[in-house]
């Protein structure tokens, strides 16, 4: 059944289809929008705000905090929106659709010798407005940065139907008025769907990198391989653009999957590196090892991953640890338990305090430990647990509370990489001030009075 005049679905199968995103919950929209052009988009948010219909956006709806779901109102599917409008190998960018697939976006430059810095690890199911909204990072933002700074421009149509072409100002010097407004792409950049909705975007491109290795180096204790990523940021000598740390447990699981139970027997974690060298130098692969040694680093059981396959190989292992652990986690969901991540992060040289503070938590109040693996060289850990049934969820989160309330007296984040959606809004209070929260309320409101924007994220 379709209602012609918004373009709204409401067949229950195609509702149920757009239920659910990767957070476990799951929430039944009132209709389906999906549009295939800016002016559809645009005449849906207008009548949406004068019925006072509320409007959530969705791309691959990988949102692991309930960002992209919602029982209120209709979900704007932009999947449809999916066409590359260019490469620009001159400019050095690409204008693409919200709809692309965020991997299909990278191949589409690299075969033009360039590189689209974004670097999700779930790259081949989510889109280009999902990580423009999410401010998406991963492993090599380490090097390139979150999403943030390849933005260049956006179009973003606006709660009320109108749309803003919105681009980055070039200038190095500007006086005028509050820094707050002086670059309106950042209002939508990880604004999780509440101001507006990204139609178009376009983002700056680096050339391909001309050599990558991967390390993937084994060491007896954590403490000494969390020593040794602080060494490695800090040394001026190696050039990493990912520093990955896997516990004893992530280590288990990468052993398990690969098959390789012998794998360096005596290690209990292992730390995995690209080492991006500047254009006309050679990677330094004896630095790297030479450094890990200092550090006990079992350099005889390290491996070299080189060329893409062989990378590709690595970045499919490692993603084998988040995926063993959704598996695990959706094995309790009938018993009332899941898996439990969490992304907060702490400057990367109180990383090694702030896990064995984690872990003291965990273990003081009787639970299974986290298994941690993840963006160490950012000082941003993933801490996986598996609630096995609705009590033991109910520790783990307050185990979860007491560890963010730790890494904020560190100077850390709540919520480094996946955003705070519908699922971590109650941490959002521990961590900005009355005159933050004041302020995000202010910029909402202006641009979405009638609040019709994603409905119960970030606010
Ligand atoms: C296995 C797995 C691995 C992951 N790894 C990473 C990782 O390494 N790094 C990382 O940052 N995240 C990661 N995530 C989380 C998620 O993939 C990212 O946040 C991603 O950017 C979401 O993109 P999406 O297209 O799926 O957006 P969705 O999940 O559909 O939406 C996410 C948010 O963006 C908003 N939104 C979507 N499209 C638009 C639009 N066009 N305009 C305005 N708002 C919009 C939605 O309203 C919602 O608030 C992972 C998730 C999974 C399941």
């Amino acid at each position: 059944m379709m209602d012609a005049a918004l373009h709204i679905e409401r067949d229950a199968d195609v509702r149920r289809a757009h239920a659910s995103d990767a957070s476990g919950l799951v929430l039944v929209p009132d209709g389906v929008a999906r549009p295939t052009s800016h002016a559809e988009v645009a005449a849906l948010l207008a009548e949406c705000t004068s019925s006072r219909t509320a409007v959530t956006a969705a791309g691959g709806q990988t949102s692991t905090t309930a960002a992209s779901i919602t029982d209120r109102g209709v979900l704007l599917s932009l999947r449809a929106m999916d066409r590359v409008l260019d490469v620009d190998v001159e400019r050095g960018v690409a204008r693409a659709e919200p709809g692309v697939i965020v991997a299909d976006l990278k191949r589409a430059c690299a075969a033009e010798g360039l590189l689209l810095p974004l670097d999700p690890t779930s790259e081949e199911e989510c889109t280009i407005g999902g990580a423009v909204a999410c401010n998406a990072s991963g492993a090599r933002s380490l090097r390139y940065g979150a999403t943030r700074p390849h933005v260049r421009a956006l179009t973003v149509a606006l709660a009320d139907g109108s749309m803003v072409e919105l681009r980055r100002p070039q200038l190095e010097k500007n006086t005028v008025g509050y820094a707050l407004a002086h670059d309106p792409v950042d209002w939508f950049v990880g604004s999780e769907g509440t101001l507006g909705v990204v139609v178009q975007a376009e983002l700056g491109l680096l050339p391909l990198p001309e050599q990558v290795i991967g390390l993937a180096l084994p060491f007896a204790s954590e403490l000494a391989a969390l020593r040794f990523i602080v060494a490695a940021r800090e040394s001026a000598v190696l050039h990493p653009r990912c520093i990955e740390y896997f516990d004893h447990l992530a280590l288990d699981i990468v052993r398990s999957v690969e098959g390789a139970r012998q794998w360096a027997a005596d290690a209990s974690t292992f730390v995995y590196v690209e080492e991006e060298p500047p254009r006309g130098m050679a990677p330094a692969l004896d630095e790297w090892l030479s450094l890990a040694e200092r550090y006990n680093g079992l350099v005889d059981d390290a491996r070299v991953y080189e060329g893409e396959s062989a990378l590709r190989e690595a970045r499919r292992t490692r993603h084998a640890v988040p995926a063993h652990m959704n598996e695990r986690g959706d094995a309790r969901r009938a018993f009332g338990g899941r898996k439990v991540s969490t992304d907060w992060a702490v400057p990367h040289r109180r990383l090694a305090e702030a896990i064995a503070r984690a872990r003291t938590l965990a273990r003081e109040a009787g639970i299974e430990q986290a298994v941690i693996y993840g963006h160490a060289g950012n000082g941003h850990p993933h801490q996986n647990f598996i609630a096995h049934d609705s009590e033991e969820l109910g520790r783990i989160e307050r185990v979860v509370e007491a560890t963010l309330r730790e890494v904020l007296a560190m100077g850390g984040t709540v919520a480094a990489e996946h955003g705070i959606g519908k699922l971590k809004r109650k941490w959002l209070p521990l961590q900005m001030t009355p005159l933050q929260l004041r302020g995000m309320e202010a910029v909402k409101r202006e641009l979405d009075p009638a609040g019709i924007l994603a409905p119960g994220n970030v606010l």
